[in-house]
């Protein structure tokens, strides 16, 4: 099976450009030049020293040893957390700031929800002095409002969208209108591996620096480059194809994602797209998402804002489908005591999204010579309000 992504921006069946005639040529240039320039010795150049020198790569792999003794086998934790702006986000906000640069971009537009992704792109505009603009639904600006101030002391416009449901779709809408009307001087960053084509490829080829380190890192500590199981949570997708993209063709290496299932699978308020989705087209991409039979999209739900999204990256929509990945499902209540006690037994608070990925270890059976690989994608200090509110500190 072929996992990656064919001349036509496909994915088995997902993928693709589902785009207005307006974007044609913004998508065009970015689809003819991508390559071009992320392989080219001068990106990687750039793109590794900034990764090194900024972001503070190798991020480690840590051998957790009293998660280990838990669940009687041998877990380490890809430390995304300790990345620049605590989580992997940056990995592709730089990939993109330079890519833009290459192309000759000055303004750089991005949406966002809970505004992790605004806040690396805030990040990486002020590190090469570019321009930012950050679309927001209004809810959002007022609902995150320390990453809002953020944002706004690394120098972006936060402009607050007031159309729809003031959330992520309708930032995002607001976003690509940006983009047809700027389509010389600005490049939009987007923040998973999701959108048109080649977005998806894109995005997971700068994340994929996570597989590449943890096969390395494994070598050393292990003597083996390849783990038994990968685990990752899925909001999005692009921790988890950075951690899986080395691995993809290894059938030895078990994929384990994990999605938001809210407040259970069959609540109606969940945000487990692959399980529950079925094919249609959302920001651009054909892939699994939640809707109606009408085909409306089905408001997602999860207590982390980073997995509540109604649709998936297409890799991830094709690793579900060919069955490459089994997908798990994780409500807030599971994710919430996986995160305390990966902070009681190995004095690391991770995000709640990360939280997900964590909480499935419980719904696994491993043997004692397994080597598991969780990829801890966030640090959980944008969580603090939710943690004290729910676990009651
Ligand atoms: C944004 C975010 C996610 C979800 O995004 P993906 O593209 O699925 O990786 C997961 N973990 C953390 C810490 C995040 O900030």
């Amino acid at each position: 099976m072929n996992f990656e992504v064919d001349q036509r921006g496909f994915y088995g069946d997902f993928g693709g450009a589902y785009i207005p005639e307006m974007l044609y040529p913004n998508i065009r240039e970015l689809e003819d030049n991508y390559l071009k320039i992320i392989e080219s010795d001068q990106f990687r150049d750039e793109f590794g020293q900034l990764l090194r020198d900024y972001a503070g790569r190798p991020t480690p792999l840590f051998r957790a040893g009293r998660l280990s003794e838990h669940y009687g086998t041998h877990i380490y934790l890809k430390r995304e957390d300790l990345n620049h702006t605590g989580a992997h986000k940056i990995n592709n906000t730089i990939g993109q700031i330079l890519l833009a640069r290459h192309l000759g971009k000055e303004r750089i537009i991005a949406e966002t929800g809970a505004g992790q992704h605004g806040v690396a792109t805030a990040t990486v505009c002020a590190l090469s002095g570019m321009h930012c603009i950050v679309y927001m639904g209004a809810l959002d600006v007022e609902r995150q409002a320390p990453n809002v101030k953020k944002m706004k002391m690394l120098g972006a416009e936060v402009v607050p969208v007031h159309s729809g449901n003031k959330t992520l779709k309708d930032a995002t809408n607001e976003a690509i209108r940006d983009w047809i009307n700027h389509p010389v001087d600005t490049h939009y960053i987007i923040g998973s591996v999701v959108g048109p084509h080649p977005y998806p490829d894109m995005v997971t080829r700068f994340q994929s620096v996570i597989s590449k380190e943890i096969k390395v890192q494994l070598a050393e500590k292990t003597g083996r480059h390849y783990p038994d199981y990968l685990v990752a949570c899925v909001g999005g997708g692009s921790n988890a194809a950075g951690a899986y993209y080395h691995f993809l063709n290894d059938e030895r290496v078990k994929l384990i994602s994990v999605e938001a299932a809210g407040m259970g699978v069959n609540s109606g308020l969940t945000a487990a797209t692959s399980l529950l989705g079925s094919t249609g087209i959302i920001h651009g991409s054909k892939t699994l998402l939640l809707q109606d039979g009408d085909g409306q999209i089905k408001e997602p739900y999860s207590l982390s804002a980073g997995l509540d999204y109604p649709g998936v990256g297409p890799l991830h929509a094709w690793l579900a489908q060919s069955g490459r990945a089994t997908v798990f499902a994780v409500t807030d209540e599971e994710a919430l005591q996986a995160a305390l006690m990966c902070a009681r037994k190995e004095g690391i608070i991770p995000a709640l999204e990360t939280a997900h990925a964590l909480a499935v270890l419980d719904k696994l059976k491993f043997g004692q010579d397994d080597t598991v690989v969780v990829n801890l994608s966030g640090r959980g200090d944008k969580d603090m309000e939710t943690y004290i509110d729910k676990l009651g500190f």
